[in-house]
């Protein structure tokens, strides 16, 4: 036992911290960890669970129409934002009690406040300074928005999730996870929605195939999508209506706009320059494969790292960071070879492993299956939307190297899958496997000529 107050110090009670901080104290160390904000970071608070929240309250605005061809008859359905928000708000409280539950009673002190870095072994809270063997550095991201003239009139993801009222029109910019899915809540929800991107085409980085079909599939759902512009300034007229002027001449009028331009690791004011913990070329905390900084006592992992920004991912760290830390004898590193992830849009997009460009350009030579399809519901219902399933194989070894999905359910999909591809699944397996009839999700290992071959 050290002669630090603490064995582990841990700065940030979000996915990663509470992963990290739990477990070692699970493990015998003496751990603390600093939150300022909420319990449970941004995953709990403003990001994963309220947004998925939100997205099951947009999905309803479908449900309904599509009951009547189902037979039923919904007269006048009406929604209440405020409702919405109060529920919301309840469900987090109690998700907050969760996580100072699971943290007190696994033996972690739990110090409210801001943390700052006073030297490699000393975290400082209000007037407290804290000494301890090891500190790990987990206080996650922050939005990132643009200089331009208006910028005071936008909103981030974080107060997305507080407006009081739900206005009429809403404009979200950018391309990436947060923008898709906020446009298709404001659209369910019955905003007006449009999304501006700067690029000529959204979701960078996803297979364009699922990037091509879901441009389609929202425009046809009426939301309007504007690519290749950005905002150049935004005017706040007498109305309270804001007057967006875009780079390529046009203007938008509308009455909220959410910006959804990236995040940014939350350092501020965290004292690193009292450490010899440096930043990588992006400004994120450099770590080498152990998550160990610069500092040799000092750890980051998640968000405030340059790692994929998915709350697994962050837990995945904190758990990996802690066993070899206080159990090395159950240390695994984390693989983040196929990580599976999901937009929680409507319909949902879900993707695992590499896009057929990405396959290609690593040298890989394919066969693709894809197939687009009404899914059964959508046949009463009457609506159009199709789904979109595809396969991008390995021609050489028959590997799966990426499964890439558009509809409902998406992310459900997904998940079962990535064991089956994380187990080395060939595309042969896939063929062996029986369907589960009548399912979407059949439609995976019945797919049989290949749509594209080298
Ligand atoms: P965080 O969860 O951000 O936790 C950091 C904590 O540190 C915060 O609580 C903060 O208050 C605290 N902190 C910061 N500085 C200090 C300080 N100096 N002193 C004390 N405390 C401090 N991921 C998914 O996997 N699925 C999703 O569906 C998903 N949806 C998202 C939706 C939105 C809108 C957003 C913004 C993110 C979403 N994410 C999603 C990403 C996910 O939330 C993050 O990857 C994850 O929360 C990162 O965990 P972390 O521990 O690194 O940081
Ligand atoms: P993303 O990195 O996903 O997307 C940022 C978008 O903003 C891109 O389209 C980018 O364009 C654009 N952009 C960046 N800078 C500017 C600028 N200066 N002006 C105009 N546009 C700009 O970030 P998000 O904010 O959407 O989300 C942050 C992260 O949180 C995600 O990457 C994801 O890891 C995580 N997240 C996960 C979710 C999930 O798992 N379902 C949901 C929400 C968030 P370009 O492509 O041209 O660079």
């Amino acid at each position: 036992m050290s002669d630090y107050d603490f064995d582990l110090f841990v700065i940030g009670a979000g996915s990663g911290g509470v992963r990290a901080s739990r477990m070692a104290a699970g493990f015998g160390a003496r751990v603390a960890v600093a939150e300022d904000r909420y319990l449970g970071g941004t995953c709990v608070n403003v990001g994963c669970v309220p947004k998925k929240l939100f997205a099951y309250a947009a999905h309803f605005a479908e449900d309904i129409v599509d009951a009547a061809g189902f037979g039923w008859d919904i007269t006048k359905p009406e929604f209440t934002w405020s409702r919405l928000l109060e529920n919301k708000n309840q469900e987090i409280t109690r998700l907050n009690g969760i996580y100072h539950n699971l943290l007190t009673s696994a033996g972690v002190t739990l110090i409210n406040g801001r943390a700052r870095l006073k030297d490699a072994h000393h975290v400082v809270v209000g007037d407290t300074t804290y000494s301890a063997e090891r500190i790990v550095i987990a206080t996650g991201g922050w939005p990132f928005i643009p200089e331009f003239p208006g910028r005071e009139h936008v909103i981030s993801s974080n107060e997305a999730f507080f407006i009081e009222k739900l206005p009429k029109r809403t404009l979200v910019v950018g391309g990436g996870y947060i923008a898709v899915e906020f446009a298709c809540i404001f659209e369910g929800l019955g905003c007006e929605s449009r999304l501006l991107y700067r690029g000529d085409l959204f979701l960078r980085g996803f297979d364009m195939s699922v990037r091509e079909h879901m441009a389609q599939t929202l425009n046809s759902k009426g939301l309007e999508l504007t690519f290749n512009a950005d905002v150049e300034r935004i005017d706040k007229q007498s109305d309270g209506s804001l007057l967006v002027s875009l780079n390529n001449g046009d203007t938008i009028e509308t009455d909220l706009v959410l910006y959804a331009t990236g995040r940014r690791p939350h350092l501020e004011g965290l004292g690193l320059e009292n450490t010899r913990v440096t930043l990588d070329k992006k400004g994120f905390v450099a770590v080498d494969e152990h998550y160990q900084t610069t500092e040799p006592s000092i750890y980051a992992i998640g968000d405030v790292t340059d790692t994929l920004q998915l709350t697994p991912v962050a837990l995945a760290e904190g758990m990996a960071l802690a066993r070899r830390l206080y159990q090395p004898e159950e240390y695994v590193p984390v693989d983040y070879k196929d990580i599976p992830t999901a937009v929680f849009c409507i319909p949902n997009i879900a993707t695992l492993g590499l896009s057929e460009e990405d396959a290609r350009a690593k040298g890989h030579k394919l066969r693709v299956f894809e197939s687009r399809f009404r899914a059964m519901r959508n046949t009463l219902a009457g609506r159009s939307d199709q789904s979109l399933m595809k396969l991008v194989v390995d021609k050489h070894d028959d590997r799966i190297l990426g499964i890439h999905m558009i509809g409902p359910d998406a992310g459900e999909m997904l998940q079962g899958l990535a064991v089956a591809v994380k187990a080395g699944a060939t595309k042969a397996v896939f063929d062996a496997t029986l369907g589960i009839h009548p399912t979407a999700a059949e439609e995976f290992v019945t797919m049989r000529t290949p749509t594209r071959e080298d």
